[in-house]
C-alpha cells in the first residue's frame, strides 16, 4: 500500500475521530486529489481546511461503538511518522490542507502510540516548518512528559471522555477507566498548560446515546469541565451503529438530540446561562419540541417583556432570537438613537419575529406578534 492509499484509508477512518470512533459523519469533502479534508473552526474562530487522519487504526481497546475496536475484522494500517509528516507537508504546500488533526488507535503501550504521533507532529513543525493549526489528540493514560510535549507542539489538544461518568463509560468499554485515564489526563493537560504558560485550547467529546445516559448527565459533566478545567469546547457526537460491533443493533441517536445539546452548550458558554436554567424532560433530556432558550423564556414569563432600549447585555441575551453578536449590534445602535420597531434591531426577519413576543420597543409591544410555533 503506498503512502496515498494509506492516507485514503486512515483519513476515511478518522471520520470516526478515534479515540471516540462513534461514526458521526462530519461534513467532509474530497479535495481534487481525492484526500479527505474537513472544514473546521480554529479556537480563534477562523475556518480552516483540516487533514483529519489517524496515525494508526490498530487498537487494543474494546469500545463497544468503535469501528477500530480490537477483534473487529478490518484492515489495520499504521503510518510511520516520516510518511505521514511528508504526506501532510505536501498537501499543505499545495494548498489543499491548512491544518492537521491527528488521532490514533492504541496498539501496544500508550506511550509508544503517543511517541509515534509526537514524532509526526515534530517533523511537521521542525523539518517542514509548518506554522499553522494542529489539533492533537492526547491518548488516555499518556504520561506527563508526552502531554507536555503535545502542549508545546499543538494549538489545541483534546482527550475524549466519551461518557459523562464512570458508570456510563463502563457500559461502553472494559479497558478504559474514567477517573484516572480520561479525566486524569484532561486534568494533567490543564495543569501542564498553565505551568508551561502555553495558552493551547482544550476540548473533549461525548458519544451521545450509546450508554443510556441523559442529556442532563452529559451537560452536568460538561459544565464541571468548563468551570474546573477551563475547557474551551465539548463536542457531542450522536451515536451511529457500526456493523460488527456489540452496538450494531443499538438504535442510532437522532441528530436533533446532538443539535439540542449544542444549543444548550452555547447557552452555557456564551449566553450567561447556568446549568440550573436548562429545562429537561422527565427522562433528563432536552425536549425535542423547541430549543432550550425558547423553552426557558416560555417558562419565565415574569422576566418578559424586556425593554430593548434599556436592557443590559445579559438581559438581551435571554431574549429568543438575540445572540451575542446581535446583542452587541443592538447596544451599538442604541447609542445612535432610540429603537422603535423590529427593523431597528438589525436582525434577520425570522430572528426578529422570534424575539417580538418577548420585547418592548420604546415601551410598546412591536407590531408583529407571531404564534409561538404551536408550543406556547
Ligand atoms: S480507544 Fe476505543 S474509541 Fe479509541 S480507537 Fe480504540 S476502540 Fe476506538
Amino acid at each position: 500500500m503506498d503512502l496515498w492509499q494509506k492516507l485514503d484509508v486512515l483519513g476515511q477512518a478518522a471520520q470516526y475521530d478515534a479515540c471516540q470512533g462513534c461514526g458521526t459523519q462530519m461534513h467532509r469533502v474530497r479535495d481534487d486529489i481525492g484526500r479527505w479534508i474537513y472544514p473546521a473552526v480554529r479556537p480563534d474562530g477562523k475556518r480552516v481546511r483540516l487533514l483529519k487522519v489517524l496515525q494508526s487504526n490498530a487498537c487494543q481497546n474494546d469500545c463497544a461503538y468503535c469501528a477500530h475496536r480490537s477483534g473487529r475484522d478490518t484492515r489495520r494500517i499504521t503510518f510511520q511518522p516520516d510518511e505521514l509528516a511528508r504526506a501532510f507537508a505536501e498537501l499543505a504546500q499545495r494548498g489543499y490542507a491548512e491544518g492537521l488533526f491527528l488521532s490514533s488507535g492504541i496498539c501496544g503501550r500508550v506511550d509508544q502510540a503517543t511517541e509515534r504521533m509526537l514524532a509526526t507532529v515534530e517533523l511537521v513543525r521542525r523539518r517542514y516548518q509548518f506554522r499553522g493549526y494542529i489539533h492533537l489528540k492526547i491518548l488516555p493514560g499518556a504520561d506527563e512528559a508526552s502531554i507536555a510535549e503535545s502542549i508545546k507542539l499543538a494549538d489545541r489538544v483534546s482527550v475524549n471522555l466519551e461518557a459523562p461518568s464512570p458508570e456510563r463509560l463502563s457500559a461502553l468499554s472494559r479497558n478504559k477507566e474514567f477517573e484516572r485515564q480520561l479525566l486524569g489526563t484532561l486534568e494533567a493537560a490543564n495543569r501542564l498548560r498553565n505551568e508551561l504558560g502555553r495558552p493551547v485550547s482544550m476540548t473533549t467529546q461525548f458519544v451521545v446515546g450509546a450508554a443510556g445516559e441523559s442529556d442532563r448527565e452529559i451537560l452536568a459533566t460538561a459544565t464541571r469541565l468548563y468551570r474546573g478545567l477551563a475547557l474551551a469546547r465539548a463536542f457531542y457526537s450522536a451515536f451511529q451503529p457500526v456493523p460488527e460491533t456489540p452496538l450494531e443493533d443499538h438504535p442510532a441517536t437522532p441528530l436533533w438530540r446532538e443539535h439540542r445539546l449544542y444549543q444548550a452548550d452555547f447557552l452555557l458558554r456564551q449566553y450567561g446561562f447556568a446549568f440550573d436554567d436548562l429545562i429537561f424532560d422527565e427522562e433528563g433530556n432536552l425536549p425535542a419540541r423547541a430549543d432550550p432558550k425558547l423553552l426557558w423564556a416560555l417558562a419565565h414569563p415574569e422576566r418578559f417583556p424586556i425593554e430593548v432600549n434599556s436592557a443590559s447585555r445579559e438581559e438581551l441575551l435571554r431574549i429568543p432570537g438575540i445572540g451575542p453578536r446581535s446583542a452587541g449590534r443592538i447596544l451599538k445602535r442604541r447609542r445612535e438613537g432610540k429603537l422603535r420597531d423590529l427593523t431597528h434591531l438589525g436582525l434577520p426577519k425570522a430572528l426578529a419575529e422570534r424575539a417580538a413576543p418577548f420585547i418592548l420597543l420604546g415601551g410598546k409591544r412591536p407590531a408583529f406578534q407571531p404564534t409561538l410555533w404551536g408550543i406556547a
